[in-house]
């Protein structure tokens, strides 16, 4: 039998339920949505957690889709899922967790008696330090972005070439491979020695099909490269970038952009330019070196210094 809060599962079984992170301001009892399917056959641990960011929504689509495909009887080893890992936040569509004002994805390892964000990590700390792999399902938020893996192990980690291994099987094309900030759960479950990666599979405003369809690609790759299904999913080389570039408004207006995301830019390309209202050329912005068009903002309308773009620079090929 294997458990997950009140979820539990024999060999060839899948259960569902809850897994306490404390109460609500009305005193109800908070549990996160949460799967565990045991294979019928002995095997590894995969933990899989979505909506760590409460507006990052393409995730809980990959589970939705994932988890009713998996059949215990052909699966070799476990999975353990949480559907919604932000639940404060998922509830009113909002990135943040809007009872503490904290970025769940700086929060791990957590503490029991800490925040609410921090007892939300550390309890879902606990169950991703017992898998063999873990995958923390994001997105660049409600802004453009590329379907991407990010490895934030850091280069020089001791599990630096698992994490990343695991990146390239999970294949979205683009690997973004920097050392993250602290409190992400890519970089503290490395730590404890679990190979993770953050999927960040593109941006939207709710979710978007192509993005998910990566992501339910990605974990099914992940489950039979690494023995979990019959399958022969292989690692595929990947366009990794090792560093980021953030371009801001030189002046307050309207956005128009010359590169399109998975574009390849050169040092003095335009990026974009920024007009008044009636059109007129107020400002243009280029590359300021060789890299990948990786993200941009939605709305078109800037102030001045608001983030405009990023282009994934130090680029190879892993
Ligand atoms: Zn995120």
């Amino acid at each position: 039998m294997t458990t997950l809060g009140s979820a539990s599962a024999e060999p060839g079984e899948a259960g569902f339920g809850r897994l306490d992170v404390g109460e609500t301001r009305d005193g109800t009892t908070i549990g996160l949505p949460v799967a565990v399917i045991n294979g019928a056959d002995e095997g590894e641990t995969l933990y899989v957690q979505a909506a760590s960011d409460g507006d990052e929504l393409n995730g809980v689509g990959v589970v939705n889709r994932v988890v009713p495909q998996l059949d215990p009887d052909e699966l070799a080893g476990t999975v353990l899922v949480v559907g919604i890992t932000n639940w404060h936040a998922f509830q009113v569509a909002e990135h943040r967790n809007p009872i503490d004002d904290t970025k769940m994805n700086r929060a791990y390892p957590g503490d029991a008696n800490g925040s609410s964000s921090e007892r939300i990590a550390h309890a879902t700390f606990e169950a991703a330090q017992r898998a063999d792999l873990v995958l923390d399902l994001h997105q660049g938020s409600t802004s453009r972005m590329l379907n991407e893996v990010r490895v934030r192990c850091g280069r020089r980690h001791r599990l630096h070439d698992e994490c990343l291994e695991l990146a390239k099987v999970f294949d979205c094309g683009h690997v973004l491979d920097q050392k993250g900030p602290d409190g992400q759960l890519a970089r503290a479950a490395p730590d404890e020695g679990v190979p993770t990666i953050d999927p960040e599979l593109g941006g939207a405003v709710g979710w978007d099909e192509e993005s998910i369809e990566y992501g339910v690609r990605g974990v099914w790759n992940v489950l039979e490269h690494y023995g979990f299904l019959d399958g022969d999913a292989e690692p595929e080389t990947q366009t990794r970038a090792k560093r980021f570039d953030r371009y801001g408004a030189p002046s307050g207006g309207i956005v128009n952009f010359e590169a399109d995301l998975g574009d390849e830019v050169s040092a003095g390309d335009v990026l974009f330019r920024v007009t008044d209202v009636f059109g007129s050329l107020k400002a243009e912005v280029a590359a300021r070196s060789d890299g990948v068009f990786w993200r941009s903002r939605r709305l078109p309308q800037v102030a001045t210094g608001e983030y405009v773009c990023s282009v994934g620079t130090s680029v190879d090929t892993v």
